[in-house]
């Protein structure tokens, strides 16, 4: 097989990933829990991470702890506390972003980097960079992450994926054909679970295989976004790290589509908890608080079932809002019918109250550890130990034999247009 690229680096992408975050956080804070296993998820009773001394006996997420105690007697369980791992994810973009402003915020445990350029400025090969970037994450937080670093996000999101733990993988444009050739289609970012199925009935099976595929088939079988996804793959960068912040928002909208639907009320709860964690994270990152809230579940009719929820105080924290749509939901809610998608918009967005983010500015400086005790206790002595949501964003039949797969995280239609089709009831928040 020839390469899909004859360059190396065009462009050079950074992906950095969290190894089981939660729980190496939690046992970066507490010596104690080195090396052991470790579950987060205490409080629902379902891990929602595991260290990876958990794992090696077996346990997944997703797994109930009383299934896990079976399996791994002496592991030990905790809460989830997520004010504490937003503060470990702000000081891993920070520490990316003292080698370049190029870093787009992907997820609590997951971003990108842009290293385009810096070979002569930092007088070092992109590999170096990268494995600076390792070290220097790993010292200051205390967990370690896993790299990969490529021409494009998507092959840059393979290579992190490739040998985690603790792992740097580097694939330049000329080897990627090298990667692409057994790795199944699901496994490329951005290829749901129906688009592979669709391109397994055109005879497309590996992510080589649709790779290779010439621009003519790709584009009078596929739509634009798949077809960016194959322009990534043969080395060309045609999605941008987007790491510009966007003070102008006037709405964050997380959209889910599962399949197949469903009519398990916890699994619903689920999906509209990861996407509330999405869209607070994005907030978050933009500095922003929305004081007015809706959602929706949607049937596999198409027909439409939400709320628009005012908030007394604006936030951009899970939690709280969390504990409003479980007080609405089981109103919405019919153990009837089948639902297919559930989305969250967070609006009226203002500025973040300055308190808060003195906070966050306050840990995100500081480089020791103990700088980040103090920001936590205070943070939980403002807010509570909020720790109910993040376990909650768990798929509970992770490990059913029922296999949800999200096909798509991104919206399709604006906050102001669904508001309108929905024609949703205004309810005040009772705290
Ligand atoms: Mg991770």
């Amino acid at each position: 097989m020839p390469p899909l690229s004859i360059h190396s680096f065009p462009s050079a992408i950074l992906h950095v990933d969290g190894d089981s975050f939660f729980a190496s956080c939690e046992q970066a804070l507490n010596p104690k829990l080195k090396d052991k296993p470790v579950v987060v998820g205490k409080e629902r009773g379902i891990a929602t991470a595991a260290s990876y001394e958990a794992k090696s006996k077996g346990v997944k997420r997703g797994m109930r702890v009383s299934e896990i105690k079976k399996l791994c007697p002496n592991c030990i369980f905790l809460p989830a506390n997520f004010e504490t791992y937003g503060l470990f994810s702000q000081r891993m973009n920070n520490i990316v972003r003292r080698y370049t402003p190029e870093v787009e915020e992907y997820s609590i445990d997951e971003c990108f980097a842009n290293l385009s350029g810096l070979r002569r400025p930092l007088k070092m090969s992109y590999s170096k960079i990268a494995a600076r970037i390792k070290k220097v994450l790993e010292i200051e937080l205390g967990i370690t992450f896993s790299l990969g670093l490529a021409p494009t996000k998507v092959i840059a999101k393979i290579a992190s994926n490739w040998n985690k733990p603790s792992s740097l993988t580097v694939i330049p444009g000329k080897d990627i054909h090298l990667y692409l050739e057994n790795l199944p289609l699901e496994r490329i970012w951005g290829i749901g679970h129906q688009t592979s199925a669709y391109l397994k009935k055109l005879g497309v099976y590996t992510a080589l295989e649709f790779a290779s595929q010439s621009e003519k088939w790709i584009n009078s079988n596929l739509t634009k976004p798949h077809q960016q996804i194959w322009q990534e793959l043969q080395g060309i960068s045609v999605l941008p790290v987007e790491h510009q912040t966007q003070r102008n928002y006037q709405s964050i909208t997380r959209s889910r589509t599962f399949t197949p639907p469903s009519n398990d009320k916890d699994f619903i709860l689920a999906k509209l908890s990861q996407n509330i964690e999405a869209a607070c994270a994005k907030a978050r990152r933009h500095q922003l608080a929305a004081s007015q809230i809706f959602f929706y579940i949607k049937t596999q009719e198409f027909k439409y079932y939400g709320a628009q929820i005012k908030l007394k105080q604006a936030t951009n924290f899970p939690g709280r809002i969390l504990n409003l749509i479980e007080k609405y939901l089981p109103q919405l809610f019919s153990p009837h019918k089948l639902y297919r998608t559930t989305s969250i918009t967070l609006s009226k967005l203002k500025s973040n109250n300055r308190t808060q983010m003195d906070l966050f500015g306050q840990a995100q400086q500081s480089i020791k550890l103990a700088k980040i005790y103090q920001g936590i206790d205070r943070l939980t002595s403002k807010y509570g130990k909020q720790t109910i949501f993040l376990s909650s964003s768990l798929n509970p039949h992770a490990v059913n034999k029922h296999s949800y797969q999200p096909l798509k995280q991104n919206v399709a239609l604006s906050g102001k247009y669904m508001r309108k089709k929905l024609n949703l009831p205004f309810l005040g928040e009772t705290r």
